[in-house]
């Protein structure tokens, strides 16, 4: 049996719906007097957020509602000043990757220089699985061009994750499925991570099994309880799976067409992940077979690149039912064929990219696959 290690964390998870209405009664164990919400500006849109408040009462010290997308190092200082001058002793995150992203990159930064640690509460109404991971980014916009930067810091993995389907029911529906396809990535990546183990792969397999049939019913019937209990469940598989492996080549471009080129998360990975899967394959493809199976590609008797190959093209199809961009030309960001090379020599300088199963020696393979994906 092959050796392995990985780190796990302390969390508590409480899924299902209604399970918003245990946030007071954790908040007290958690003995924090102070707190400090950060939040999409749709929490504040379509009432969920008023809700929190309300069950928070004199403890929310601070409600930012307007969280942009990709934590950016302007409105970081910003809410790092609130949180010193308010004495905020504990984050919450609600919403997306960037709410829940900007919790934890307020808390590392809290933490430095002190024994303490300011713990996250991670309430995730998309599919990014940013709440379980210890990673987060911050695009430096001061740089040109600008740059997300990544960091681990096990201090910042939320301590509490709730997850209430019934605050996903009003996730749009190109949201859910640019999201929903974000989770699948990371499944996908977590089965031919470098550093993979026993738990990242049951994790990531059970994950696929949960997303691949229930994102396109929550797609096509947002408000189906059941699918978004389901979706959620894969999506919290998917952030399990991610935590404890480094991810590669997929998760390092979308990060640098998220934080150079502005490109939305789970936009770059809509259009990217067939490219990566197939860029991969000839190292991968043993590993990815349980996907081909769940995605019913009949993989008796083929040979693993063959039937890795007939996924790509069953994904390019699934990701077309739910009509998202499928070329970086139609990523809606302003970007430009002439911005291609440029951004594989960024890519290149990934570390992220170089974490990739397949090495990645120079960035001409790079330029290569955002051309395909052009
Ligand atoms: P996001 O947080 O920017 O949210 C995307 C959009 O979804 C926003 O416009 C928001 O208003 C809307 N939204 C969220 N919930 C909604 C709801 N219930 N109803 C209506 N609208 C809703 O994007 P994201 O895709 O969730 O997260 C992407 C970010 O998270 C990226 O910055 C990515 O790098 C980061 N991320 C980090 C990790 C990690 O481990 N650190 C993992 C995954 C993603």
């Amino acid at each position: 049996m092959d050796r392995f290690r990985y780190n796990s964390y302390a969390q508590e998870i409480i899924f299902g719906a209604g399970s918003l209405n245990h946030l007071n009664e954790v908040v007290e164990r958690l003995g924090c007097q102070r707190l400090m919400l950060c939040a999409n500006h749709s929490m504040r849109v379509n009432g969920h957020l008023t809700l929190v408040e309300n069950i928070l009462g004199e403890r929310l010290i601070v409600s930012l509602d307007q969280i942009h997308p990709h934590v950016q190092d302007v409105q970081f200082d910003e809410a790092l000043a609130l949180a010193v001058e308010n004495n905020i002793e504990a984050i919450i995150g609600i919403g997306g990757g960037s709410p829940i992203g900007m919790a934890k990159a307020v808390s590392a930064t809290l933490g430095k220089d002190s024994n303490s640690t300011f713990p996250v509460i991670a309430i995730p109404t998309t599919y990014a699985g940013s709440e379980m991971t210890p990673v987060y980014g911050i695009t430096n916009t001061k740089e040109n061009p600008p740059q997300k930067v990544t960091a681990r810091n096990p201090k910042i993995v939320p301590q509490l994750v709730i997850y209430d389907p019934n605050l996903t029911l009003d996730l749009p529906p190109k949201l859910t499925a640019s999201t929903g396809v974000n989770a699948l990535a990371h499944c996908i990546e977590a089965l031919y991570s470098i550093n993979r183990n026993p738990i990242s792969t049951a994790a990531a397999t059970s994950g696929v099994h949960h997303i691949f049939d229930a994102l396109l019913r929550c797609y096509t019937h947002p408000d189906d309880l059941e699918a978004r209990s389901e979706m959620l469940l894969g999506s919290h598989l998917a952030g399990l799976s991610l935590a404890s492996v480094t991810m590669g080549l997929h998760h390092g471009l979308c990060h640098v067409l998220g934080g150079t080129a502005n490109v939305p998360h789970g936009i770059a990975n809509s259009i990217i992940l067939p490219h990566a899967i197939r860029f991969n394959a000839e190292v991968t493809a043993t590993q990815l077979l349980p996907v081909a199976a769940e995605m019913e590609i009949p993989i008796v008797g083929l040979k693993p690149v063959i039937a890795i190959e007939a996924m790509v093209q069953k994904l390019f199809h699934y990701i077309g039912q739910m009509h998202l961009p499928q070329h970086l030309q139609d990523a809606g960001a302003g970007l430009q064929e002439s911005d291609l090379p440029y951004l594989a020599e960024i890519a290149f300088q990934n570390q992220t990219v170089h974490n990739n199963p397949k090495p990645i020696t120079n960035e001409l393979q790079i330029a290569e696959l955002l051309r395909d994906a052009w």
